[in-house]
């Protein structure tokens, strides 16, 4: 998925410096970014016919590789390339297949205090260790949307480990977004940093929050999930050209009435499943322990394990 030549929105047909500007701050950024657009989806925006839609579509494919096939043999040089990155609790790692992996997204739900937020942090400083420890050498951008980020714990977590708290810090790169439209511009302004930055871990919790809160009613259902979906896209890219982790929060209610229903299908949540690589369902345990389930995953058998939050971070029960 690489551009051929810098050529930038502007060159497109039917594309002045209006529609260009309005493009942009939908966050259709870049050639790929429409190339991989549906009509529909385009001609929503002012100034733009379901007819020029198709043709400013039709020639930003042309400009840039959506990725057609690939044999074989390709895939399994790029999944050579692999990374995983040490959650803290190895039952956790063996139930993954080694850690999180790189090129994909891992999404983390479960309800509130199930302790998504607690992983995130604990595989900002994971990351950076080196490769025969768990790690990847690299750094970590973090988009918090519910200002849940805490330097505090990036420090118990990295002085557990043996590393020194304030260059972990540095490592560590907090984008807070207000509103899902900031949200989106900041998981585009992540792809600048890991062009100077080793980013190899991009945490976006909540993934889902302000969406949910933006859009409501029935009438905004489908609008937030194509929103949503665009910006799934957008993070698996990043995991892609990035070689990196991408963990993508999804809080979830644990409904106590549903007594037969399945909490894993988190209601209006099935645009994230769909995209995810790897589903870890988290719920709460006795005291600090909790229960990761992975869900749904390509090559790998389900299962839960336990593991427990603690001032180190992350570990097994
Ligand atoms: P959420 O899924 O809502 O993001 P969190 O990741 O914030 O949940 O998890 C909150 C839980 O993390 C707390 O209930 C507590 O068990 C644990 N926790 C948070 N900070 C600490 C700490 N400093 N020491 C031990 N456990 C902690
Ligand atoms: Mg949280």
């Amino acid at each position: 998925m690489k551009e051929k030549k810098e050529k930038s929105i502007e060159d497109l047909p039917g594309v002045g410096g209006t529609t260009a500007e309005r493009l942009r701050e939908l966050g259709y950024s870049d050639l790929m970014a429409i190339a991989v657009a549906s009509p529909a989806e385009l001609a929503e925006i002012e100034g733009i016919s379901e007819g020029t839609a198709v043709k400013i579509i039709t020639a930003a494919r042309k400009e840039v590789d959506v990725g057609g096939f690939e044999t074989g043999d390709i895939v399994m040089e790029r999944r050579k390339e692999v990374g995983k990155v040490t959650t803290g609790a190895p039952v956790l790692n063996e139930l993954m297949g080694g850690g999180f992996e790189t090129q994909g997204i891992t999404e983390l739900f479960g309800e509130f205090g199930s302790g998504k937020t607690q992983l995130a942090h604990q595989l900002a400083v994971s990351v950076q260790l080196p490769k025969d420890k768990g790690g990847l050498e690299g750094e970590a951008v973090m988009i918090d949307t519910e200002n849940t980020f805490r330097p505090e714990r990036i420090v118990q977590m990295a002085k557990a480990l043996g590393m020194d708290p304030d260059e972990a810090l540095k490592k560590i790169r907090v984008g807070r977004a207000y509103n899902s439209h900031h949200q989106m511009l900041l998981a585009e302004k992540a792809s600048e940093v890991a062009k100077e930055h080793p980013v190899r871990l991009l945490v976006v919790d909540s993934l889902t929050a302000h969406f949910r809160a933006e859009y409501v009613g029935r009438g905004a259902l489908a609008n937030r999930q194509q929103k949503i979906n665009k910006h799934m896209h957008d993070l698996l890219r990043f995991a892609y050209l990035n070689n990196a982790v991408v963990v993508a929060t999804n809080q979830v209610q644990a409904n106590p009435a549903l007594m037969f229903g399945d909490p894993t299908k988190p209601i209006g949540g099935h645009i994230v499943g769909h995209t995810a690589t790897f589903r870890i369902y988290l719920r709460k345990s006795k005291g600090s322990k909790r229960i990761a389930r992975l869900i749904d995953s390509p090559h790998l058998p389900e299962g839960e394990v336990v593991i427990l939050l603690c001032e180190d971070g992350v570990r097994d029960a």
